[in-house]
């Protein structure tokens, strides 16, 4: 039997008001996992707290500041004690320009929320994790880290950092019983997808073998299988969720 059993963890999902974040949040705490809702959603993120009732806490946190991930680790720590489990979910897509109109202002954006935060995140969890005896963490990537797309430079250079930085923190931190490992969606029905054209949309659709947009669901059961018992001896690995778009 696959033990994909999560009673006593205690999970931090950033953005996980909405879209993949939510659907996360659900399977962990669905799995027996307490849960801390990390963003800047309030109402979303209450709502679904408030759905989840004690299993749940909805925190305010910008992953691109560290001081924010001093407050949310004390926060949660008070709450339902030091977490074990992280997602790093929190993620911005700006695409439109290619490499010569991309403005520095958007490249950058896009490092502070989806490389920097990652890093600061893997940072704030994993010295805790080490005091208490080990973890697990999962960073969520993008098929864009996998293939080039035209008009996402600034994306896509986050995204495949995001698959470097998860090869470096497993191989450090294994030996502290912490697991690190990306999760690698293609295109997921979520508003993420509201920035793309439904000329690219049907391309995308088209080129699935699959034939279809993703569901939330469909990558919070790989992230979910990922921190759970069943993937004890998976790390630096990386699992792609995308209908078959990247093969
Ligand atoms: P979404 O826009 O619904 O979710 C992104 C979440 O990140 C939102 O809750 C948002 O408030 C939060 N966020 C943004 N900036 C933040 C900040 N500074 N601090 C804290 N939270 C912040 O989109 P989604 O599709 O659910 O995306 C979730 C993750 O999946 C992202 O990392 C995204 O890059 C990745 N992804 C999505 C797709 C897709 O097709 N939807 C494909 C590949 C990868």
């Amino acid at each position: 039997m696959v033990n994909h059993e999560l009673d006593g963890q205690v999970a931090i999902v950033t953005g996980g008001a909405r879209g993949i974040g939510a659907a996360i949040v659900r399977a962990l705490t669905g799995a027996g996992a307490t849960a801390v809702i990390a963003g800047g959603r309030d109402t979303d993120g209450k709502a679904l707290a408030g759905e989840l009732g004690d299993r749940a806490a909805y925190e305010r946190h910008d992953v691109g500041c560290e001081q924010s991930w001093d407050t949310l680790l004390e926060r949660t720590t008070e709450q339902f004690g030091p977490p074990t489990i992280l997602v790093n979910n929190a993620g911005i897509y700006r695409p439109g320009a290619d490499v010569t109109d991309t403005t520095p202002e958007n490249f950058d954006e896009h490092y502070r929320v989806n490389q920097r935060g990652t890093f600061l995140g893997m940072r704030t969890a994993a010295a805790a994790m080490k005091d208490s005896g080990g973890g697990v963490i999962v960073n969520i990537s993008s098929i864009a880290s996998h293939r080039p797309y035209p008009n996402q430079i600034a994306y896509s250079t986050t995204k495949w950092a995001v698959r470097g930085m998860t090869k470096c923190a497993a191989v450090e931190l294994g030996a502290h019983n912490i697991r690190v490992n990306s999760v690698h969606p293609g295109f997921i029905d979520t508003t993420m997808l509201d920035a793309i054209t439904d000329e690219w949309n049907a391309q995308v659709i088209a080129a699935t073998p699959l034939g279809r947009r993703g569901l939330a669901e469909e990558v919070a059961a790989t992230v979910l299988f990922l921190v759970s018992p069943a993937g004890g001896f998976i790390t630096g690995a990386e699992f792609v969720v995308d209908g078959g778009l990247a093969s």
